[in-house]
C-alpha cells in the first residue's frame, strides 16, 4: 500500500464522564473507522470494543506508579500515528475541551500540516443529574462556575473566592485535594452552611455520592471514603428533593 492514500487527521473526541453508552453517535461513528487510538485513564476502556480489530490502541493516561503521559510525548504520538496511519482519534473523559487539554492537541496538529476534528462530549458535572443535583433550578441557582482546583501549578483557582458572591452553582473539578481549603474559604466568608455534594465515578455502575456542608466538606470525603475522580459541587441545587 503507498502512503499517498493516507489522509493524516486528528479527531479530538469526548468519551462523556463514563458510562459508554452517554458518547455522541458522531463519536461512535469515529470510534468504528479509527486507525490509532490515544486514550487516557477517565475515557471508559469499553469504549475500545467499538473500534476495529486492527485498530492501535495506545494508552497515554497516568501509569500505575505515578506519573501522567508527558504532553509533548502525546503531541508526538499524535504526529507519527496519523501520518503513517491515517486516522487518530484522542479519546479523553467528558468534554476534551473541559479542563482536558483538547485544544492544545488540536493546535499543535494543526501547526503540523493536520486536518483536525472536534467531537463534544458530555462533560461529567452533567452526570449529577443522576444523583439527582440539576445544576440549574429555577429560583435556587441562576448560573454554573465550572472551576479547577488543581490549576498549572498545583493551587485552587482564585476564581473561587468570586463565585461563592454569586448565587450559581459551583462544580469544582480536580478538587479533591482542595477539600481543607475550599471549606476554609466558605467558612471564612460565613457561608459554611451551603450544600455541598461529592460525586465519585458518576454514571457508572459502582459510583458514589455524599452530601452534607461545604465546612464539612473534609470529613464528608474522609468519612464516606471518597477518592479521585470525583466532583465537588456547591449550592443550593444539592438536596433538592429532600425539601421539596
Ligand atoms: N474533560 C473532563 C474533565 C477532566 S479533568 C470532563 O469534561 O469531565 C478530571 C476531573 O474530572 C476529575 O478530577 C474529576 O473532578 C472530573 N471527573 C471526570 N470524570 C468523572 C466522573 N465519572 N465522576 C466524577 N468526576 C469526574
Amino acid at each position: 500500500m503507498s502512503d499517498s492514500k493516507i489522509t493524516p487527521a486528528l479527531y479530538v473526541v469526548g468519551a462523556g464522564p463514563g458510562d459508554p453508552e452517554l458518547i455522541t453517535v458522531k463519536a461512535y461513528k469515529i470510534l468504528q473507522r479509527a486507525d490509532v487510538v490515544l486514550y487516557d485513564n477517565l475515557a471508559n476502556k469499553e469504549l475500545l470494543a467499538i473500534t476495529r480489530e486492527d485498530c492501535e490502541k495506545i494508552y497515554v493516561g497516568k501509569h500505575p506508579y505515578g506519573s501522567y503521559t508527558p504532553q509533548e510525548k502525546i503531541h508526538e504520538l499524535i504526529l507519527e500515528k496519523a501520518r503513517s496511519k491515517g486516522t487518530v482519534v484522542r479519546l479523553k473523559g467528558g468534554d476534551p475541551y473541559i479542563f482536558g487539554r483538547g485544544f492544545e492537541e488540536v493546535l499543535f496538529a494543526r501547526q503540523h500540516g493536520l486536518n483536525t476534528y472536534y467531537i463534544p462530549g458530555i462533560t461529567s458535572m452533567q452526570a449529577s443529574g443522576l444523583e439527582d443535583i440539576p445544576l440549574t433550578h429555577r429560583a435556587v441557582s441562576e448560573g454554573i462556575w465550572a472551576i479547577t482546583g488543581t490549576k498549572k501549578d498545583g493551587s485552587l483557582s482564585d476564581d473561587l473566592r468570586l463565585a461563592m458572591q454569586s448565587n450559581a452553582t459551583v462544580v469544582i473539578y480536580m478538587g479533591m485535594k482542595k477539600a481543607e481549603e475550599i471549606a476554609n474559604t466558605y467558612q471564612e466568608a460565613g457561608s459554611g452552611n451551603i450544600p455541598v455534594a461529592v460525586v465519585q465515578h458518576a454514571s457508572l455502575p459502582h459510583r458514589k455520592s455524599a452530601t452534607g456542608q461545604v465546612k464539612d466538606l473534609p470529613q464528608l470525603i474522609r468519612e464516606n471514603h471518597l477518592t479521585h475522580p470525583a466532583l465537588i459541587i456547591i449550592g443550593w441545587v444539592v438536596g433538592l428533593e429532600l425539601n421539596a
